[in-house]
């Protein structure tokens, strides 16, 4: 998920004691499970939209409804088990830089962290005050908000490759 590139600008960031930003617009730990014999996707009963796997909880939710339930582990149509993960979200970003940067600090936050009240100014204050090394977030966190200390902003909501700027 993290281009060799955009890992050395976030080392760089990090030895510099500069703020790095990382955003997704999509949240979850992978977007959709799919077997991968036979197409099948979990799906919400109600919606009909497919449901988000959250690694918190081992949850697959509905997005709209709220809709909950525990991921299968063989495929309820076709018995096979090859269940499959597909996509990415704010949780598997945020696995992916502690693994890459063990030593960094990060704080996440999307939907899920910030849904009890006020969850949102937590933690953007957590943020800036206790200089953490990176912010995983969703969209939202771009909106209105000026982090003096940020350099690096990531947005990967583009398939053609990484995209990010320097503020
Ligand atoms: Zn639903
Ligand atoms: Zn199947």
């Amino acid at each position: 998920m993290l281009s060799q590139k955009l890992q050395k600008e976030i080392l760089k960031n990090i030895e510099n004691k500069k703020q790095t930003i990382l955003f997704l617009n999509r949240r979850g730990y992978s977007t959709f499970v799919m077997c991968r014999e036979c197409g099948y996707t979990v799906k919400c009963p109600n919606c009909d939209i497919t449901l988000t796997y959250h690694m918190y909880g081992n949850k697959l939710k509905c997005h709209y409804c709220g809709y909950e339930t525990f991921p299968a582990k063989t495929c309820p149509n076709c018995n096979s088990n090859k269940i499959k993960y597909f996509g990415t979200g704010t949780q598997k970003l945020e696995d992916e830089v502690k693994k890459i940067f063990p030593n960094a600090s990060t704080i996440r936050m999307d939907i899920d962290t910030v849904s009890k009240k006020n969850g949102h100014e937590e933690i953007l204050s957590k943020f800036k005050d206790e200089n953490i090394d990176i912010l995983i977030g969703t969209q939202m966190i771009a909106k209105g908000h000026h982090f003096p200390n940020v350099t690096l902003v990531r947005s990967s909501s583009s398939r053609y490759g990484t995209k990010y700027r320097r503020l």
